[in-house]
């Protein structure tokens, strides 16, 4: 294929290392590069890292000054942090460095909604350098807030907005399993959602922060609540066991309102083996007005795997976007790779 689009790849955990595998796949894509900070890594071929059984000739870098050259890479995907402050100095670099990048920081998918000085540097850097930034991800970045905009897109008006993803966190690491609180009792997750060490999920305000954009819904104030899922059963996974009586998961809830009247309600429950009390999972999006839609995916789209999809499927949108700091709603729709008119789309 001409024209094949050069990936520097940042971040070689569980997301980074999938993307790094599904790129493989591409013909329209090129990994020349690839950052992570693990001493376990750094200085082997990336073809080990990965455990695709060769050497790709690409020796993964704890420096990436040394390997951020504009005149070899097109595009960074980075898959490190969830937050965009921690990201910035990263994302800094890069910028300047003149290569545009594709974060699946659940801050990221709409950056203004929690971080508004932070995304005006990132769009100011990104203009200044001739680039292109997005945040993208399954949810933030796609199920929660891109889906339910496309949805409204033939309705003559909407007055109120319902949509829930009901999944499951066994396949999940032991960080995932403690800023959820599962393995914990009903007090220690009060405590800990109090004291900020149990966050349930993260993304919330992006997504009721892009829906309202997108729709010009007009949410001037959004609040969380993070209840126990308190499990009937024994539970358990490789990395946390679940008595009954205590804590599988964390029903998270994020609502948007204008005023005193929610406009946006978005349910996120997140627990472990959800199927031992006969839970099914599921992404479930409800819209109130004229015409009403309503939607339902059995079972949920896979998390982990439609992150690293959408992220790579996103990969020549945002090569050929103009410069500046991007949302999945301000880009072409995504699609899936599979051939070369889907590489050669122009914004
Ligand atoms: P992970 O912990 O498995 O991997 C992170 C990797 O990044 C590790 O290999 C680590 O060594 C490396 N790393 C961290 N900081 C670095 C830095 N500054 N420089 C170089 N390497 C660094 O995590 P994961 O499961 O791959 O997920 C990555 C992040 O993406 C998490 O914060 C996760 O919450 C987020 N995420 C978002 C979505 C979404 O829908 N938006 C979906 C999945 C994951």
């Amino acid at each position: 294929m001409n024209n094949t689009i050069r990936v520097l790849q940042w971040g070689l955990g569980a997301m980074g290392s999938g993307m790094a595998r599904l790129m493989l796949e591409k013909p329209g894509l090129e990994i020349v590069a690839a950052v992570d900070n693990n001493p376990a890594y750094v200085g082997q071929d990336l073809g080990q890292v990965l455990g695709v059984g060769r050497d790709l000739g690409v020796i993964v870098t704890d420096q990436p000054e040394t390997v951020l050259d504009k005149a070899n890479v097109d595009i960074v995907t980075i898959a490190t942090t969830s937050w965009t402050a921690r990201q910035m100095p990263d994302l800094r670099k890069i910028i300047t460095a003149g290569i545009n990048v594709i974060s699946i920081a659940e801050e990221m998918a709409d950056a203004e909604a929690q971080n508004p000085e932070l995304a005006r540097e990132l769009d100011d850097l990104a203009k200044q350098h001739g680039v292109t930034v997005l945040g993208t991800g399954v949810n933030p970045g796609y199920v929660l807030d891109y889906l339910v905009i496309v949805l409204t897109g033939g309705c003559h008006r909407v007055t109120r907005i319902e949509a829930s993803r009901v999944n499951d966190l066994s396949p999940y690491g032991p960080t995932v399993m403690e800023t959820q609180g599962v393995g914990t009792t009903p007090e220690a997750f009060r405590k800990g959602v109090s004291e900020g060490s149990i966050v349930g999920h993260v993304g919330f305000p992006e997504s009721i922060h892009m829906i309202s954009e997108a729709l010009g819904l007009g949410v001037d104030r959004i609040e969380e609540t993070r209840e126990p899922i308190i499990s009937q059963v024994y539970r358990e996974t490789p990395h946390v066991s679940v008595e009954p009586g205590m804590v599988a998961g964390c029903a998270h809830t994020g609502v948007g309102y204008r005023g005193e009247e929610e406009v946006i309600r978005l349910v996120h429950p997140q627990q472990i083996h959800p199927h031992l009390e006969n839970q099914a999972t599921g992404d479930y999006i409800h819209i109130f007005g004229e015409p009403e839609v309503h939607m339902a995916i059995n079972p949920e789209i896979a998390g982990g795997k439609a992150t690293i999809g959408i992220t790579v499927n996103m990969i020549p949108h945002v090569v050929a976007a103009s410069p500046g700091l991007k949302r999945m709603i301000d880009l072409p729709a995504p699609a899936a790779l599979m051939g070369a008119s889907a590489y050669a789309r122009k914004v």
